[in-house]
């Protein structure tokens, strides 16, 4: 059942819900462990979605974030692959090639395997947008597997910038080094600058597999003061409130 899509300032925001499941064992600790100063229910789980969200307005398509990808992916060894974001899409209508522009929040293997399907790009037509300093941190698996298939496609963002007129991109560092966020009217879709609610309630709250703690912090009050609405990847809600 797809979760609801809103509209603001225009924009049709609809959350593409690419996968539900706990993490795997590899990464997975207890959530006092994962989210240091919190404090939990002793049999507390943590079910994640694992959200991208399609935005539309004046005949453009915004993919923001691909998801985790097929068997094959990065993810694999943690996520519960294989992601559905093509069946999500297709069920609004989409296509791949429709997609005007694929936004990265950041290269963690949940956030933008989906952008290559069978060793080529998912999204042929689309312009990539990444934060440069996510480029120069980026090592490893997901460079080779993910990065370098849609290399031609990568569009490098420095800072603060516009996608489309009334999209934006907020360079948001913390979780790692190029992380951003994707603003459209108050509504920020916040990617990995909160994992769970509880650092809702305490944005000083830090979570285990941030880069930059202090700075994720940072990041995370900034988004926080600015926003009405957050939509966070891995909340079970797509948006909040
Ligand atoms: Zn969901
Ligand atoms: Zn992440």
């Amino acid at each position: 059942m797809p979760h609801e899509s809103r509209i603001v300032a225009d924009v049709e925001i609809i959350p593409l819900c690419d996968a539900v499941g706990p993490m795997g064992a590899e990464i997975r600790k207890p959530l006092p462990e994962m989210f240091p100063g919190s404090s939990f229910p002793d049999d507390a789980e943590w079910v994640l979605h694992f959200h991208c969200y399609l935005l539309r307005a004046a005949g453009r398509t915004v993919l923001v974030d691909t998801g985790i990808g097929g068997t094959d992916s990065p993810a694999a060894s943690w996520a519960p692959v294989p992601g559905r974001i093509g069946g999500e899409l297709a069920a609004v209508g989409v296509e791949p090639a429709d997609v005007d522009a694929v936004v990265l929040t950041h290269l963690h293997s949940d956030h933008a395997s989906g952008c290559v399907t069978g060793g080529v790009p998912a999204f042929p037509n689309a312009r990539h947008l990444i934060q440069r300093a996510e480029l120069d941190w980026v090592s490893g698996q997901t460079r080779e597997q993910v990065v370098a298939p849609i290399e031609d496609l990568i569009e490098v963002v420095d800072g603060d910038a516009e996608v489309f007129p009334g999209i934006r991109l907020l360079h948001t560092p913390g979780h790692t080094p190029g992380h951003q966020c994707v603003e459209v009217g108050d509504l920020v879709i916040s990617g990995d600058v909160l994992h769970h609610p509880v650092q809702l309630a305490d944005p000083t709250i830090t979570y285990v597999y941030d880069t930059d703690p202090a700075e994720a912090v940072r990041s995370r009050m900034a988004i926080l003061a600015r926003a009405a609405v957050l939509a966070p990847a891995h909340f079970a809600e797509p948006f909040s409130p």
